[in-house]
């Protein structure tokens, strides 16, 4: 089991020095592109492998982006949504639907 921030770590261990250097708009133009790809998976109704070798790269390009803007990620996403809808303040989410 690995937590947001480890895997967040672990993709500024990789490529840290690259993503600072491509800045947080190329960074995010890579993340666009992975969606993308992540989409096309599933509209051509890929083999569940892929999609979740497509949902790995979002993921990844998405901590890339957080790292090069210095967010932390869990932090921000915990502290957010903790433990209840973060509108309604309800667990499941009472709002309505949209
Ligand atoms: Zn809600």
């Amino acid at each position: 089991m690995t937590s947001i921030n480890e895997f967040q770590e672990l993709m500024k261990t990789l490529y840290g020095d690259r993503d600072l250097a491509r800045g947080p708009q190329g960074t995010m133009l890579w993340l666009v592109s992975e969606v993308g790809e992540f989409i096309e998976a599933m509209v051509k109704r890929e083999p569940i492998e892929s999609l979740k070798s497509e949902a790995a790269d979002v993921l990844a390009w998405f901590c890339s982006v957080c790292n090069v803007l210095g967010i932390d990620l869990e932090t921000s996403a915990t502290s957010k949504y903790n433990r209840k809808c973060p509108r309604c303040k309800s667990s499941p989410c009472h709002c309505t639907a949209k």
